[in-house]
């Protein structure tokens, strides 16, 4: 792929970057190229390009309202070859790393995942700045600098174990500390109240002070045309005070202690999928980043437009919150508003409800955020002031002429039996909501959220996710990309749109012989990588069959593995059975407290090792478990997948973004008629993707019911079903660390609260029609290709652009 950039060129030509490279090195590291570890190269290429992205003179944007992006997660994975990309630089790039003797490949291996996010939230959230900056939107990340990212996931007798992931031991070369832009944060503390002259004014005295200090990602666009900025905050205790005391009599740990308390706020990323509310640092987290990103905007906003035009904010500024985690951008902007700037408090409500809007993620209710009011109110004492008030005026305003206000007032507080509702603090705070699915957002307006919708039904709308397709085609997938790229060209990278005309190569034979020789090059990688991560040997020859995301008992990675051991079964028990061999290929880390998400990964590796020392069955089936699965594995694993296992029950995944990136690489998803699946069906017909299972209202009415038994289930048939239950617990599976009686008792004792076995028949069935299919090589590749052709639509670029139009009001 050429050059996007024109003429904005960062080398002239090869020659050009070795020796700037070559000169960088010295630079550096002072010492020679050919002196250096492969890591100390990459640092010092990275370290050129990323020194180039700050320099480089930007366009002015297309409009000059500003977003700022708070999310507490960038999960951003390798930089270095998604700017190389994204300058257009890649061939010369790689050229001049032939010339020296390395590979770009290689040197690209080299860079470590950040640790600055979970999984699809904050992937999210990567995507977007990448979209931002691709459409020349004036659009910045605010965000937080963890230490340690959530762990590093090993496997140990089939077991997770999680290692500190100590991401930034190499230093992270794309940043830059901005140590004059700190600001101060102040935790705990009382309220005082000041009155002179019949005016009165509250400031907040005590408590700690901590420093935020800023570093500063440059996040550069497809074309090199905008630079936004990723802000990230690092706690820094505010001064170096000191107990003299402590230090003279020798105990230099409580000597130091006002600093480790302060830098604990950065230390950790928390796992975003269960009960960590109700932990004081993530709340602190929270504020932390959400009053110094707040700060530091206000303060650019004066510089701008001086210090009397807050009733203007609106205009000039957009404030995003992925989901409630920066929730107090609400009431904190309002408190800086009136204590610091003067501004009358109706005002102030004004401005911040039309400068947020918010995204919704989950509709699951354990999963929505609440703070018990006590430690809240003890924290942030005059933060939780404007949040009262604003409760107290909602509650009065209330209509009380609607049938049942009282029950739609509880459901709809802020405040309510000892807790502060975050998801009602940022619907109320807002003046848009969204759901990011259209499945999802009908959810929320017709249930999760409805008593809100009922009341102002205009401020809800859907903007169903995206992906950087320029990442997860173009970077992830080269063998693929050239392809494309010989056929229609490059414009699909910035126009993802453009990859509707592979539609016209859909029956050209060469074409798709093409594509599966591309996919069988992207399943080598994979199978390589897989050898040495976690020492499984796949044929190439299976079906790729995929399911790799986070593990939570609602994505019913439990349910896969039932299928796999019914297959197992069935190849034992019944000759005339012969599907078509099939690699199962799962890869995920579950939060660390989450017992029966790392039992389920216990229980994949316990199958991978029967199945894979099986020599009656590992012709047919293999099954292997991917450790550590972060972007650059996610690289590597959805262009070699064929089927993309998405499986949650349906009402349950808000979006999901991997069954995007799959399809997009060619992929057939086999999915539950959930999030964004309905959109991947509506696009490519239901004759190029396989779904099955209940839909959400017959999950709905079967949970109403209450006519669901586990136990009739199990005892209908003890021939396959009841067979695979057993062999939870029966010694089946117990060679490599013991049986599976917690996952036997949640289906059994609990009663299958995630609906596996009620879907376990149709599952298997649309799974052996589907890999029935493969044979056809020449309609499955068509399928595949169909897939592609369609997911222009989820590029993110399409996502922003609605976001840009419908919610922050900006041209792009
Ligand atoms: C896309 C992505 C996810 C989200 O996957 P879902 O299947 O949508 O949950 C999680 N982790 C990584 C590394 C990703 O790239």
């Amino acid at each position: 792929m050429g050059s996007a950039n024109g003429d904005r060129e960062l080398f002239k030509d090869k020659d050009d970057f070795v020796a700037q490279y070559r000169e960088a090195c010295e630079t550096f590291f002072a010492k020679k190229y050919d002196e250096l570890s492969q890591q100390e190269r990459f640092c010092v290429l990275a370290g050129l390009i990323a020194n180039k992205s700050r320099n480089l003179k930007v366009d002015s944007h297309k409009d000059d309202k500003e977003v700022y992006y708070f999310s507490l997660e960038f999960l951003l994975g390798p930089l270095l070859d998604n700017y190389l990309l994204n300058f257009g630089i890649r061939a010369i790039v790689k050229a001049g790393c032939a010339e020296l003797g390395t590979t770009l490949e290689d040197l690209v291996a080299q860079e470590v995942d950040p640790g600055l996010g979970n999984g699809g939230l904050g992937r999210l959230a990567a995507c977007f700045l990448d979209s931002m900056a691709a459409l020349g939107i004036n659009g910045n990340g605010n965000g937080m600098r963890y230490r340690y990212g959530l762990f590093r996931q090993e496997i140990e007798g089939g077991r997770q174990v999680e290692k500190m992931d100590n991401w930034l031991e190499h230093g992270f070369p794309w940043e830059t500390r901005k140590s004059e832009a700190a600001v101060l944060v102040q935790f705990g503390g009382h309220v005082v109240r000041h009155e002179e002259g019949g005016r009165f004014w509250f400031t907040q005295e005590g408590g700690d002070l901590i420093k935020a200090v800023p570093y500063d990602v440059p996040i550069v666009g497809y074309g090199a045309k905008t630079v936004n900025n990723l802000r990230l905050w690092s706690a820094e205790p505010a001064a170096e005070d000191f107990d003299l005391d402590a230090f003279n009599a020798g105990n230099y740990a409580k000597a130091v202690k006002f600093r480790s308390d302060a830098e604990a706020i950065s230390q950790i990323l928390y796992p975003n999928d269960s009960g960590e509310h109700g932990r004081l640092l993530r709340l602190k987290q929270e504020y932390l980043f959400v009053s110094a990103g707040l700060q530091t905007i206000l303060r650019s906003f004066e510089n701008k437009y001086g210090p009397d035009k807050w009733a203007d904010f609106g205009k000039h500024v957009s404030i995003h919150t992925n989901d409630t985690h920066p929730a107090m951008c609400g009431p904190e902007l309002m408190r800086i508003l009136v204590d610091d700037k003067r501004v009358d408090f109706d005002l102030a409500f004004k401005i911040a409800h039309e400068t947020i809007s918010y995204t919704n993620h989950t509709v699951m209710p354990e999963a929505l955020e609440k703070w018990p009011i006590g430690i809240f109110r003890e924290l942030l004492p005059r933060t939780y002031m404007f949040i009262e008030e604003i409760d107290r005026r909602y509650r009065e305003g209330f209509p009380h002429d609607v049938e049942g206000w009282q029950e739609k007032l509880a459901n709809t507080a802020i405040l309510w039996d000892g807790q502060v509702r975050m998801a009602n603090l940022s619907v109320i705070f807002s003046h848009s909501v969204n759901g990011v699915s259209a499945l999802h957002t009908g959810i929320l307006e017709a249930q999760t959220l409805h008593d809100f919708y009922a009341l102002e039904p205009e401020k809800f709308n859907n903007k169903t996710n995206g992906i950087s397709h320029r990442r997860f085609l173009g970077n992830a997938n080269p063998s693929y990309s050239r392809l494309i790229c010989d056929v229609i060209g490059e414009g699909w990278l910035r126009d993802a749109n453009e990859l509707a005309q592979l539609g016209r190569y859909e029956d050209d034979p060469s074409f798709l012989e093409e594509f599966e020789k591309a996919k069988a090059w992207d399943k080598r990688r994979l199978a390589d990588y897989i050898r040495r991560t976690s020492g499984v040997e796949l044929d190439c020859a299976m079906v790729f069959d995929v399911q790799v995301k986070r593990f939570h008992a609602y994505k019913r990675q439990l349910l896969n593995v039932f299928k796999i051991l019914d297959v197992y079964n069935r190849i034992l028990s019944d000759p005339s059975f012969d599907p078509r061999p099939t690699a199962f290929i799962f890869s995920g880390k579950a939060a660390q407290s989450y017992s029966f998400a790392k039992e389920v990964i216990r229980l994949i590796n316990s199958v991978a090792e029967a199945v894979n020392g099986d020599a009656r069955v590992n012709d047919k089936i293999r099954v292997a478990f991917v450790p550590n699965f972060a972007v650059s594995s996610a690289q590597l694993i959805y262009p070699a997948a064929e089927i993309s296992e998405q499986i949650s029950w349906a009402g349950s995944e808000a979006s999901g973004t991997s069954n995007m990136k799959l399809m997009m690489n060619g992929a057939i998803t086999l999915g539950t008629y959930d999030g964004a699946n309905v959109e991947i069906c509506d696009l490519v017909g239901e004759e190029n993707i396989k779904i099955f299972g209940l839909r959400t209202e017959e999950v709905d009415a079967l949970r109403a019911g209450g006519t669901y038994w586990a136990w009739d289930l199990y005892n209908r048939d003890r021939e396959r079903l009841g067979r695979v239950i057993d062999e939870l617990t029966d010694g089946t599976l117990a060679h490599l660390s013991g049986n599976f009686e917690s996952i036997r008792d949640e289906l059994m004792v609990n009663n299958d609260h995630d609906l596996v076995l009620a879907d376990f028949y149709t599952y298997v069935s649309a799974w052996e029609e589907l890999v029935g299919a493969y044979g056809d090589r020449r309609g499955w590749n068509r399928a595949a290709v169909h897939n592609t052709a369609r997911s222009g639509y989820f590029s993110s670029d399409r996502t922003i652009r609605e976001y840009a139009a419908d919610i922050w009001h900006i041209e792009s």
